[in-house]
């Protein structure tokens, strides 16, 4: 489930050789990185939270000063769905203010060549035309329920281009659209959507329930991109853009909530209604991402939603058989 990439010559980034530090390693994203490094020729590196904690400068230093990595990626975060986004403003914040700055500093100081910062399609003001491009950011106002991660999010895309500003660091950044796969959080109180929906769905279809709650109208429309696609565009990126602007990374195609809910259903095999919990929030109305700046480059995603889902809920299940 690798996205089909263009053969070039000479690539401009090389990670032939190289340390190659993964932040966040034990996430969805970064051991989806983990696993498409393997088949690069370098080494990696990782640090689990209990020897660092990415919030903590002195450990970030420490760390990052005793390993000098030439690259850097930066999926780390404290991330989580619409509810906890919501719920947890502080965290989502703080964390993820702390976390850049430290990682992109301690980058800086210890001379990595190359680093990759990790954001999301909430940077995006709520009312933004859709396909929504990179030149989009800062246009408008954000939506409330997930401002606080996104303030953080955008403070690394700055951070990036001031370190390449003041300082020549080529520190780059990508935001990717919704991301699912193997890994993902399925607790419901936290997770995103699709993990959501495939939790609640088994269940019932085990349970014999004859619904499953869906939050919201059902009408918000989100872009889903399976994280192996994810981990390959940014080693793509990493080895091919050295630009300041950040780049979208998505498939370019997005379903409502209310047909995400569907193909679930038919995925898991469920026989039942749904029934919609407008109590909930909507969030914002449609994330889609114009791709174009990518795939112009030669890169696109390669996994079909219904085909992703089918592998995710074959993982899922595989995870549910090993705690019982
Ligand atoms: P968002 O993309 O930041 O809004 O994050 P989510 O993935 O959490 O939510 C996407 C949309 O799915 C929102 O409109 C939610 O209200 C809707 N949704 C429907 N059912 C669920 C659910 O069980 N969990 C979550 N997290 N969202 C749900």
């Amino acid at each position: 489930m690798i996205g089909a990439r263009v053969m070039t010559e000479g690539l401009a980034y090389s990670l032939k050789g190289k340390r190659v530090f993964v932040a966040g390693h034990r996430g969805m994203v970064g051991s989806a990185l983990v696993r498409r490094l393997a088949s690069e020729d370098c080494e990696i590196v990782t640090v689990g939270r209990d020897r660092v904690d990415l919030r903590r400068q002195a450990d970030v230093e420490a760390w990052m000063d005793a390993h000098r990595p030439h690259a850097v990626f930066v999926p780390a975060a404290t991330v989580g769905g619409i509810l906890a986004n919501d719920s947890r403003p502080a965290e989502f914040i703080y964390d993820n203010l702390m976390i850049e700055a430290n990682l992109i500093q301690a980058a800086r100081r210890a001379g990595a060549e190359k680093l990759l910062f990790l954001g999301s399609s909430c940077i995006y003001p709520r009312d933004t035309p859709q396909p929504m491009v990179e030149e989009a950011l800062l246009t408008g106002p954000l939506e409330a329920t997930n401002q606080w991660y996104a303030v953080a999010k955008i403070a690394g895309i700055k951070l990036c281009q001031a370190y390449r500003r003041q300082y020549g660091c080529d520190f780059i950044s990508a935001m990717p659209t919704n991301l699912y796969g193997p890994g993902d959080n399925f607790d419901l109180q936290s997770s995103h959507v699709l993990p959501a929906l495939i939790a609640k769905t088994h269940a019932a279809k085990i349970s014999k329930s004859p619904s499953v709650t869906v939050w919201g109208s059902g009408k918000p429309r989100r872009e889903f991109l399976h994280v192996d696609d994810c981990a390959d565009a940014l080693v793509f990126l990493m080895q091919q853009y050295s630009e300041e602007m950040h780049v979208n990374v998505g498939t370019g195609k997005d379903v409502s909530i209310l047909e995400l809910a569907e193909l679930v259903k038919d995925v898991v095999g469920f026989g039942g209604e749904f029934v919609m919990d407008t109590s909930k929030p909507d969030g914002t109305p449609r994330k889609l991402m114009d791709v174009s700046r990518l795939t112009k480059r030669g890169w696109q995603a390669r996994t079909e939603l219904a085909d992703g889902v089918r592998g995710v809920y074959r993982w899922y299940c595989e995870q549910l058989l090993q705690v019982t």
